[in-house]
């Protein structure tokens, strides 16, 4: 039996029979190598100047601009992501690389004056080397794009290793990305659990997104080698929706966050809790919106929910609602080989449930009912996860209740719960996250550190 890693294959999750990747996989040696030449490059990238970096940033969004429709139809076809929603991160992922593209030229520090005599005491962020990027399938091209931009801003070097089922999202960034800067600036190297092992081992630094199983064990490999390491993971979000909600409107942003992408967004509604007399109308008004939804060909500009990235996924999807009563199920298209499965509204889910405490990632939600808000905020609160609660009131003072007591990253008052927005910093709490946020100006923080220079004249 040989040790070899498994071969890197990447499947169209709507027609499984089309394959988009089979590569032997690169092995912990490649690697290892990868970094190295990546580290033999940041320097160079670094005095290279905020200029050029800049520039490189900016030509890589108009890189991306100008390929939108062929990354759009590349999302749909390798990680059946509806066609609406993949243009969307197509356009994203070019705000996002402009949008770093004024980072080299921001200050990077501050002066302080010496707490005795003359001189001058500066701060100043200096970036870590070669560091590592590990990615999941579900945002192809953001995710990696917001992990990148601001390690290449701040003049990072950077290796990525992204999830197997987006390898051919990854490599058709990394073709523009590569036009744009040196080389062994940036680097795919494609694999699953051993080659993102080896990048951990490693780099100089590390940010990953994906499974809390995955994330944690990351985060022991990086502090046992003393590396800056930062974690973004799963999550169970809940919407909460108080009677006085506008219910057509709150059901229409849950039902979306709910089944959108089916389901797989860390961001998306997995809980769903009515409060007092919200349970009636809410149920009808969710029941309905989830009904109409429509579930199919990932190409189809109508397409609201897909198919899942694999058959497992699809599988864990059909276990997990197994013998729960339904309020609602969306259909799912017929004759089609493609992994589907029909976003449900579960209810009468029994205290203990694994839905109540464990992230499924697919089109499935529970129905749950508090007395008031404070129970409401006990219920989202009291799960290993805090990524994202939605808020649905017309109350200022039940929405501050909501912004005071919540325990997630992030509360969104009558919006749906998935939705990011990349100039803020994004992450959560508990098992959701580990380390500092990602996006917006925090990023740049990750990616650097501060060092402290004392400047004294040679005679005081
Ligand atoms: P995953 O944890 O299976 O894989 C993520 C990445 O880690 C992949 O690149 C994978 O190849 C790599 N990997 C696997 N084992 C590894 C190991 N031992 N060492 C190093 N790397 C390893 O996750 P996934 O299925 O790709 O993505 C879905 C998960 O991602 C969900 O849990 C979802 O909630 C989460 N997610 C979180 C966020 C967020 O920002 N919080 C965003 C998107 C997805």
């Amino acid at each position: 039996m040989s040790d070899a890693p498994p071969p890197v294959v990447s499947r169209n999750p709507a027609d499984p029979s089309d394959i988009l990747v089979r590569l032997p996989a690169p092995g912990t040696p490649a690697a290892t190598g990868a970094v190295e030449r990546a580290r033999a490059a940041q320097p160079g990238w670094l005095l290279g100047g905020a200029a050029a970096r800049s520039a490189a940033l900016d030509a890589i969004a108009a890189a991306v601009e100008a390929a939108a429709d062929e990354l759009t139809a590349l999302a749909v076809r390798e990680v059946g992501k509806p066609v609406t929603e993949a243009r969307a991160e197509v356009a994203r992922t070019a705000a996002i690389w402009r949008y770093y593209a004024q980072a080299p030229y921001e200050p990077t520090g501050a002066v302080h004056e010496p707490a005795a005599g003359p001189g001058l005491l500066l701060t100043r962020r200096r970036p870590h080397g070669a560091v590592g990027l590990i990615t999941p399938w579900n945002f192809p091209f953001a995710i990696p794009s917001w992990k990148a931009a601001p390690a290449l801003a701040t003049g990072n070097t950077v290796v990525l290793k992204p999830a197997p089922e987006a390898t051919a999202c990854a490599q058709r960034l990394a073709d523009i990305v590569r036009r744009a800067v040196p080389a062994g600036v940036f680097t795919v190297l494609p694999g699953g659990a051993a080659e993102g092992n080896a990048v951990v081992s490693a780099a100089d630094a590390v940010s990953f997104t994906g499974s809390t199983v995955v994330g944690q064990a990351v985060i022991r490999a990086a502090t046992a080698r003393g590396i800056p390491a930062q974690a973004e993971m799963g999550g169970l979000n809940a919407a909460i929706v108080l009677p006085d909600a506008d219910m057509d409107t709150a059901a229409a942003h849950i039902a979306a966050a709910i089944a959108g992408y089916a389901g797989q967004k860390c961001t998306a509604t997995s809980r769903v809790i009515a409060v007092g007399a919200a349970f009636g109308p809410l149920r009808e008004a969710l029941a309905e919106r989830l009904r109409a939804l429509a579930v199919g060909d990932p190409a189809d500009p109508a397409t609201v929910c897909g198919p899942l990235i694999s058959e497992r996924a699809r599988d864990r999807v059909v276990e997990a609602r197994r013998a729960l009563p339904e309020v609602a199920v969306a259909p799912v298209p017929s004759g089609s080989d493609g992994w589907y499965a029909a976003p449900t509204l579960v209810t009468d889910v029994p205290p203990g449930h694994p839905l109540r405490r464990e992230e499924v990632f697919g089109p499935l939600a529970v129905l749950l009912t508090a007395d008031d808000l404070a129970q409401a905020v006990r219920i989202t609160n009291s799960v290993p996860y805090g990524l994202v609660t939605s808020v649905h009131t017309a109350s200022l003072d039940q929405a501050l209740h909501g912004l005071d007591h919540l325990d997630t990253g992030l509360v969104r008052v009558n919006a749906p719960s998935s939705g990011v927005d990349f100039h803020l910093p994004f992450g959560g709490t508990k098992a959701s996250s580990h380390g500092p946020r990602e996006q917006g100006h925090a990023a740049l923080d990750f990616y650097t550190a501060q060092r402290t220079y004392a400047l004294a004249p040679t005679r005081p």
